[in-house]
């Protein structure tokens, strides 16, 4: 057994949380991820931070079960082997695992963040109880982690969920970075939804955006909401824009796996029930059967991937994966 630490990467900042074997979280540190480093170089910043944070609680490696590290990356789970990553444009074609545990000494898995907030919120979170569980990030991007039988689905190549690219209208659309034309996320995502905003701004129409946000290059979600909250008919034709999307996709989403609790996660949530209410009537317009659909908010705060981290350790140990 030991002490655990699950780290969460992201495209700006990266926590590191360190678990004693009851699954407490006894520490935790934050730093910047800089995007501009190549992998090596980014990884020897991180294993500096972990000794950091460990010599600050007067511990040594050796105490260390493992470690475990959630990405926003395409990775091939078995091998650590991250393909690549959005957001850190320099983290690909690179064996993170086996890079880490050897110059650590410990045990090391990876994970998409995605996957690893999935198994968060369903072992601790919003989707406990629930033997299937689908949980949605509705963020920069969309994406979902799949819970089968009380287990996350990473399916053949590790990237089970990628379901925001699903391409609902070929061809139509804006370009997005998976390299098609009308995925489900060119729609609705946050990054997505800015772009639409923009171009119905230079063809003309009126919103009272630009002004919120100084200029149109800074609108933002949180300017939609504002917007929205003042009754701007280009805010209302954004969320409108992503709620029916969106609930296409968990309508997608559920008729494909038949997976009863969908937990939503991810910065669009601020919005609350302005986006949620129209996502669920949306949803509830397309199904035509009566038995309980859950669609819930996500419940870890963003605590979710270094919990979802560390869970691969206590996975390991409990036999699930190797
Ligand atoms: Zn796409």
């Amino acid at each position: 057994m030991g002490y655990v630490m699950g780290i969460d990467v992201g495209g700006t900042k990266t926590a590191l949380g360190l678990f004693d074997e009851n699954k407490r979280l006894i520490a935790e540190s934050r730093i910047a991820s800089d995007p501009d480093l190549p992998a090596e170089e980014f990884f020897d910043v991180l294993i500096r931070h972990i000794k950091d944070l460990l010599n600050r609680e007067s511990m040594l490696l050796e105490q260390v079960a493992g470690i475990g590290l959630g990405m926003p990356s395409f990775i091939i789970f078995e091998q650590g082997y991250i393909v690549k990553t959005s957001n850190l444009a320099h983290i690909h074609d690179f064996p993170a695992r086996s890079y880490l545990s050897q110059r650590l000494g410990v045990p090391v898995f990876l994970d998409n963040d995605t996957h690893l907030a999935a198994l968060a919120e369903h072992r601790y979170g919003a989707g406990q109880g629930y033997p299937n569980m689908l949980y949605c990030t509705l963020s920069t991007g969309v994406g979902s982690g799949i819970i089968i039988n009380g287990k996350l689905f990473r399916g053949s190549y590790g990237w089970a969920g990628e379901s925001g690219h699903t391409i609902v209208t070929p061809g139509e659309g804006i370009l997005c970075g998976c390299g098609n034309r009308g995925c489900l996320m060119s729609w609705c995502s946050g990054s997505m939804i800015v772009k639409h905003i923009r171009l119905w701004i230079e063809q003309g129409e009126k919103t009272i955006m630009t002004e919120l946000a100084g200029s149109l290059d800074h609108i933002d979600c949180f300017h939609v909401e504002q917007a929205y909250n003042r009754g701007d008919a280009m805010a209302v034709k954004a969320v409108d824009q992503m709620s029916r999307y969106l609930g296409l996709w968990l309508y997608n989403l559920y008729v494909t796996f038949n997976i009863n609790c969908f937990v939503l996660g991810g910065g669009l949530l601020k919005m609350g029930d302005m986006l949620l209410e129209p996502i669920r009537r949306a949803f509830d317009g397309y199904n035509r059967d009566s038995s309980p659909v859950y669609i819930k908010i996500s419940s870890l705060g963003d605590r979710f991937g270094i919990v979802g981290a560390a869970e691969l350790i206590f996975e390991q140990q409990a036999g699930i994966i190797a």
